[in-house]
């Protein structure tokens, strides 16, 4: 089973982006438990079932001049294309001037796997997509109960490291090399194709690789930005 830190691993995106100046690198989700798969199949030269994928993430709420649609979009992707389960905290930015950290992310994703390994039966292995050392206690609690444990990360390159070196030095925290996403970004290439479309506002047909449940073709989509900008703006719109 395959826990996705959504949060850290948005920090790791623009490291990806830039690799070997691959501006046009697009993660495909769908590849990503694969990739995991056949890491683990190769180490235990056994057959290995991916049983579910599951991605943590955060929304912002309340963030003046901000609109969330396209998260919302991405996690309904990630959960209707992609059959990921996905479980997203709200990062409210009305209380923001408290300088807390809203860490919800990391107790909810260890939660989930401490509930799903007490569950007798539903994974043998631990697939743990992250990089922050907070999640140590939670890796040695799982090896604890019998279960085994890989990591999925970024190696990283010219002085970005994102995993924290102790999650990666310690001997006897994983049972299996890291998966490292880095090393694979070609088989985790998002293929677009195009496809022809009808807009759901105006009803006319489109070329277009947008993949999401609804479809604005490209005059409606303009229409609706400079709708926005001008409320934005704080001018009243009819
Ligand atoms: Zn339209």
């Amino acid at each position: 089973m395959l826990f996705i830190d959504g949060s850290w691993l948005y920090h790791v995106r623009p490291y990806l982006l830039n690799l070997d100046g691959r501006q046009d690198f697009e993660l495909d989700y769908r590849s990503l438990p694969l990739l995991v798969k056949n890491h683990l199949q190769e180490q235990l030269d056994a057959k290995v079932d991916m049983v579910r994928t599951n991605y943590f993430g955060t929304i912002a709420v309340n963030k003046p001049g901000h609109d969330n649609v396209r998260e919302k979009q991405f996690y309904e992707m990630l959960s209707k294309r992609c059959a990921y389960n996905t479980e997203i905290y709200e990062f409210d930015f009305k209380n923001k001037e408290t300088g807390r950290r809203e860490n919800c992310l990391e107790v909810g994703l260890s939660t989930a796997v401490m509930a799903q390994a007490f569950h007798s039966g539903s994974f043998d292995i631990a697939c743990i997509l992250a990089g922050d050392v907070d999640y140590q206690p939670l890796i040695k609690r799982l090896r604890d109960m019998g279960k085994r444990v890989v990591l999925v990360a970024v190696k990283g390159a010219n002085g970005f490291y994102p995993v924290h070196p102790r999650l990666l030095e310690e001997v006897n925290l994983f049972d299996f090399p890291p998966v490292y996403i880095d090393e694979h970004l070609s088989k985790l290439q998002y293929q677009r194709t195009e496809v022809n479309r009808v807009c759901d506002s105006c009803g006319k047909e489109e070329q277009t690789t947008f993949t999401s449940e609804w479809f604005y073709c490209k005059n409606c989509r303009d229409e609706y930005k400079q709708l926005r900008s001008r409320q934005v703006d704080g001018g009243t719109v009819v």
